[in-house]
């Protein structure tokens, strides 16, 4: 009987030491996983519904940065798909010219509204990538994470819980041939890929051919090189909250 209890006792205590190493590896996975910060801009509730499958099928999760005075039913379909609703003001503003009521007005009183519809807004992306340190320190009291719109940068995902952050355009018009637009992914890719944990925003608006879009085969070409090497798609939202 004893011998027994003894066996079953060392059982337990061998389980539970696997358990415990093995969400260990995970953690330690986990922190070591680089991924992709994919956004999209302004409105455009239908084109981007229009590829929830095409984002389904490479599991990527995206940010929609959106200009709405509140919820609309889009938010809700988004966020059932796993992906975050977050904000980019109400009417598109450049902050950076408008007076201290009107920032409140724009960026501050609707995270209420949207609170009060279910949705809690913890990112925002400035319009026009114009900001300036007063409107950080302010909309920091409010936000997590704010995300400017004029660079590429490869961040630690430390750095995503709070404060700015930059962001690359993937916008067409960027890029004048096709090969160009490769080499900068490319580029991105294999810092990530190279990287412990590295983390990097990429964004554009609509998904079409027009100037300030991305292409669907564009998108197509991060999703599957990103597949090839592993990288995943996050959130602002999930790195928040890890
Ligand atoms: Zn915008």
């Amino acid at each position: 009987m004893r011998k027994k209890l003894f066996f079953s006792f060392t059982a337990i205590v061998v389980i539970v030491a696997v358990t415990l190493a093995g969400i260990k590896i995970d953690r330690v996975h986990k922190a070591r996983q680089c991924g992709i910060l994919l956004a999209f801009d302004d409105y455009g509730a239908e084109n981007w519904e229009n590829c929830f499958d095409l984002f389904d099928k490479y599991n990527v999760k995206v940010t929609f940065f959106i200009n709405a005075e509140e919820p609309t039913d889009f938010c809700y379909k988004a966020i059932e798909r796993g992906h975050e609703i977050a904000y980019h003001t109400k009417n598109h503003v450049r902050l950076t010219e408008v007076s201290q009521e009107e920032v409140y007005q724009q960026a501050i009183a609707p995270i209420e509204v949207f609170r009060e519809h279910g949705i809690e807004l913890t990112t925002f992306a400035y319009p026009y990538g114009a900001y300036n340190e007063q409107l950080n320190e302010q909309l920091l009291q409010h936000y997590n994470v704010l995300r400017g719109a004029y660079a590429y940068q490869l961040a630690g995902k430390h750095e995503m819980r709070h404060g700015f952050v930059e962001s690359l355009s993937i916008d067409n018009i960027n890029y004048e041939s096709e090969e160009m637009f490769r080499k900068q992914i490319d580029t991105v890719l294999d810092d990530l890929d190279n990287s412990v944990g590295g983390v990097a925003g990429l964004y554009s608006h609509a998904i079409s051919e027009g100037a300030w879009c991305v292409s669907q085969e564009r998108l197509e070409y991060i999703f599957q090189k990103a597949q090839e090497k592993g990288i995943q798609f996050y959130t602002y939202r999930e790195l928040q909250e890890n």
